[in-house]
Order: structure tokens, then C-alpha cells, then sequence
């Protein structure tokens, strides 16, 4: 069988301006493609239309020109794909591995965000309900280039997932493993926030039948009470003119070498000396704060 060569992505949701955290999961990916000679693709996750802030699309694209992570082929955004969500989606419902479902915030609440399977075999009309996907009680594992080895049972720590929610929108998990399996992605490399998502993504891939791809997922940032930081923290948005010291900061959270000020003049020739001296086994596992900001 023929190995595909490497085809890795960046893929933004344009509900705001890239922040340092996302600079250093592009960086990373786009690293780890150039160093493997691959492709490095940006794909824009625009599925969310109420939750997109206006400008961010060509904001976060401006921001990754002026960085230097130019990117291969055309931008794909989720929001021209729904046809094939949609096509995809009726099939699970009608292999009966999805289903409606009609339960209220209220009624969920006390749950702890896993799904007790309340509408499984309640034959809900579909419009104007929430779809889920049934999960079954297995343990989904993978080892993670960086972060090791993870698991999750997904009927305990999951439960039944939304694929569509109820306001007609397509969820996340859906849309990224349909999408890096149609892009011929061949390496994830991320933010760890979504480490625990990757288990209920690897049993979307098997269930669909999909390459399952390789996973880095860069630093936790540990907060100082050794807690992990949470989704609602934002650093400020990049300025076009900080990108080379903000690109230094961000090898130096990925745990790479340093240049010396001579080695590059642009951010262009910053990232190809970085390119050469690519290190994926020195990404430290996690990071407080201070590491990843103030250095
Ligand atoms: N769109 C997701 C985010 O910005 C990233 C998805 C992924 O890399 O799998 O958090
Ligand atoms: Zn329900």
C-alpha cells in the first residue's frame, strides 16, 4: 500500500482573532508539515454563523500571511460543505445509529454533560430536534505524539454526542472528521483542548469508515493552582508588527531551539531556520503560564 506523503492543517473557527495559543498550534503544524516536506492546508470552521465575529475570516488570514505561515491551495470553509453533512447525517439516522432528540437544557441539567440516553428509542420527529449519535461503551485509545498515551470510555465519559443541533447547525466533531478525511489530512496537530475530543473522533472515523490520522496535540498551559486553562481564556489578538517576537515566543512554549539574531531578517527566513531545526520530541508536555507568556 502506498504511504500518503504528509498533508497536515490549520483550522481556525473565526469566532475571534488568533491569540498567542493558536499561534503556537499553527506553528507547530506548520513545522511538522514543512519539516515532513508535506502540504499544510488552512481550512476555516466557520460552522457556527451566530457565533462568527465579523472579519475575523480575513483577520486571522491576514495575521498568518503577515506571520509567514504561508499556506498550500485554496482555503476551504465548513460552510460551503453542508450538503455532504447533511448527506452523511441521514444516513446514520437511517442505519438508526442516530437519532432524534428533544431534551431541553432544563432537563439535562444535574447531568454533568453526559447524556443518560433519555430519547434513544423515542422515535422524536427530526425537525426542530437536536440529532445524537449513539456511542457505544467501549474505550477509545490513541497515543498522542506529544501528550502519550489517552483514553475515554466514551458511553461513561461521553455519552450519546450532538451531530446537529437543534437550531439546524452541525457540530464540530462531525464536520472536523468528514473534513480531514476529504482533505487527506494525514497529521492533526492542535491545541490540547481538544484532546478529549479525539477519542469520539476516532469512533466517528471507524463508524464512517475514515483514515484515522496521526495526533500531536501541543502543550497543556497548567495554570498556577496546577488547574487547566479553561477555553475561556483569551490572550490578546497579534499584532502584525510583534511577529517575529511572538514567533520566537511560540518556539520557545514548543521547546526549539533559538536563533541567533543574525540567522533571519523576516519572519520568512525565521520560520525556514526553524523549519530545519524542528524538534516534535522536545514539545514539553504542559506548560504553566508564566512559561508559555512571559519568556
Ligand atoms: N476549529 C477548532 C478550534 O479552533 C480546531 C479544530 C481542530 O484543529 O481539530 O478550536
Ligand atoms: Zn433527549
Amino acid at each position: 500500500m502506498r504511504t500518503p506523503a504528509y498533508i497536515g492543517r490549520f483550522a481556525p473557527t473565526p469566532s475571534g482573532y488568533l491569540h498567542f495559543g493558536s499561534l503556537v498550534a499553527a506553528l507547530a503544524s506548520y513545522l511538522d508539515a514543512r519539516a515532513a516536506n508535506g502540504r499544510w492546508l488552512v481550512r476555516m470552521e466557520d460552522l457556527d454563523p451566530p457565533r462568527e465575529m465579523p472579519g475575523a475570516q480575513a483577520a486571522i488570514l491576514h495575521t498568518l500571511e503577515s506571520y509567514g505561515l504561508h499556506w498550500d491551495g485554496q482555503v476551504e470553509r465548513q460552510s460551503q460543505r453542508h450538503q455532504a453533512y447533511a448527506a452523511q447525517l441521514e444516513q446514520l439516522l437511517q442505519l438508526g445509529l442516530a437519532y432524534a432528540c428533544t431534551c431541553s437544557r432544563k432537563q439535562l441539567e444535574g447531568t454533568q454533560g453526559i447524556y443518560p440516553g433519555t430519547c434513544r428509542d423515542a422515535q422524536h420527529a427530526e425537525a426542530d430536534a437536536a440529532i445524537r449519535l449513539r456511542v457505544p461503551e467501549l474505550v477509545y485509545r490513541f497515543v498522542d505524539r506529544v501528550q502519550g498515551e489517552f483514553s475515554q470510555h466514551l458511553g461513561r465519559e461521553v455519552g450519546d454526542m450532538v451531530i446537529r443541533r437543534r437550531d439546524g447547525l452541525y457540530a464540530y466533531q462531525l464536520a472536523v472528521v468528514m473534513d480531514d478525511a476529504w482533505q487527506g489530512i494525514t497529521d492533526v496537530v492542535r491545541g490540547a483542548d481538544l484532546l478529549d475530543s479525539t477519542p469520539r473522533q476516532l469512533y466517528l472515523q471507524e463508524l464512517l469508515g475514515l483514515r484515522q490520522p496521526r495526533y500531536l496535540h501541543v502543550p497543556l498551559i497548567i495554570q498556577p493552582d496546577g488547574h487547566k486553562l479553561g477555553k475561556s481564556y483569551r490572550s490578546p489578538p497579534l499584532a502584525a508588527e510583534q511577529a517575529t517576537p511572538l514567533l520566537l515566543r511560540a518556539l520557545r512554549a514548543l521547546g526549539q531551539a533559538q536563533p541567533e539574531d543574525g540567522d533571519y531578517a523576516t519572519p520568512e527566513e525565521l520560520l525556514a531556520w526553524a523549519v530545519s531545526q524542528w524538534q516534535p520530541d522536545n514539545i514539553p508536555r504542559c506548560l504553566t503560564l508564566a512559561e508559555a507568556q512571559l519568556r
